[in-house]
């Protein structure tokens, strides 16, 4: 008895080779029976998929290569960054996307494996989303920490401290790059702190609160009314409250840095419990 083709290819990501098949009991005479009844795609020699596979997974495969960087990222759940169309070329055997210390070939549908997406990604994006791409694989645990010491020693010096400085405490793409910029602006944070009965996704030194709103976390209304009742607690126990939008962060982050700055130099005579000494930092 073998597996269903269509759960085969689900288990195998959408897109596989016929012969990735076989370990499932698959012939290509049941490959070619769903191929007929329309059930199941035949992208080009060899190669299979779901018909609910992407347009870019199918180019991809067409071109006898594999998905990777930010192509791959969206793929694989990461909002995906502009429209360029990222791809591991020439691989017509993907034995060849093997990295030099790997002994298994990595692939996941149309995808290369997740150590190549990073590595790809580092060199190619922008350093803010670098950081924020390995603190998402982080906190998915998307990635062994063999696997991040081999990611590290493939790339150039620089990128491979963007990959360093990875963390688990961030809970969105959003609060990745406020972190980042930050600390590029070396603005002292401390992240996911407890205060009250709520939780600040960032505290400032001297008493700032800063608390980011991303489209994805704050769209129902029971969001929003408990996110005025923190920021009304807060703002009554002595904390000041600045409250910053996706859009603000993308389109005025100066804007944002020159409140940050300014409600800090006010702040700065006041007298504070140290959350910074106190709290993970
Ligand atoms: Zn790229």
């Amino acid at each position: 008895m073998h597996m269903e083709v269509v759960s085969a290819l689900q288990k195998l990501n959408g897109v596989a080779r016929m012969r990735d098949l076989r370990k499932f009991g698959i012939t290509r005479e049941i490959i070619w029976k769903e191929i007929r009844a329309h059930r199941i795609l035949r992208l080009r020699r060899g190669w299979i998929s779901l018909i609910t596979v992407s347009p870019m997974e199918i180019a991809a495969v067409e071109a006898h290569g594999l998905l990777t960087c930010a192509s791959a990222a969206g793929v694989l759940g990461f909002p995906a960054q502009g429209a360029h169309f990222h791809i591991r070329s020439r691989c017509d055997d993907v034995n060849e996307l093997r990295t030099t210390r790997r002994k298994t070939p990595t692939k996941i549908g149309a995808c290369v494996g997740i150590p190549e997406m990073i590595i790809d990604y580092a060199t190619c994006q922008p350093a803010e989303w670098v950081v924020a791409l390995a603190d998402h694989l982080e906190r998915t645990r998307a990635l062994a920490g063999s696997d991040w010491a081999m990611v590290e020693n493939s790339l150039p010096k620089k990128a491979a401290r963007l990959i360093s400085m990875r963390s688990r405490i961030p809970e969105s793409v959003l609060e990745s790059v406020v972190r980042f910029r930050l600390l590029q602006a070396r603005i002292p944070h401390s992240m996911q702190v407890p205060i009250g009965r709520f939780r600040a996704d960032f505290v400032i030194s001297s008493g700032i609160v800063l608390e980011t709103h991303g489209a994805e976390f704050h769209s129902d209304r029971a969001d929003w009314e408990r996110d005025r009742r923190k920021v009304a607690w807060l703002k009554s126990q002595g904390w000041e409250v600045l409250e910053i939008s996706y859009s603000q962060v993308f389109g005025e982050w100066e804007l944002v840095l020159s409140a940050i700055r300014a409600t800090r130099s006010k702040q700065r005579n006041r007298q504070f419990p140290n959350f910074l000494e106190t709290k993970r930092g």
